[in-house]
């Protein structure tokens, strides 16, 4: 199958959830200071009821990964999120 620029992909297409918004582990490295100016000081977690909506507009051949700017299971709800993507065979 070739995208829109002609380019030859074989590769399902993909989702990169960030669970949380803000990680609370800060480490020395990570920019997390800028993204917490620009999406304010609170984390900000990714809901269950939220990535549920996301699940139903994706195509069933999706990955999922779970990354972006946190560590997916600083948000409590990670595990359940997990189960729930693996119940729809989408990993
Ligand atoms: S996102 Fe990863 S690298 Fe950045 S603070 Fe969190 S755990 Fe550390």
């Amino acid at each position: 199958m070739r995208n829109k620029y002609g380019i030859e992909h074989n590769s399902p297409p993909s989702l990169e959830l960030t669970t949380m918004v803000g990680c609370p582990l800060m480490s020395s490295f990570c920019p997390q200071k800028t993204l917490k100016s620009n999406y304010g000081k609170q984390e900000k977690y990714l809901k269950i009821s939220d990535l549920k909506k996301i699940l139903k507009k994706i195509p069933s051949n999706t990955e999922i990964h779970f990354s972006g700017m946190s560590e997916p299971w600083a948000n409590p709800d990670c595990t359940k999120m997990l189960k729930i993507v693996l119940e729809l065979a989408l990993m």
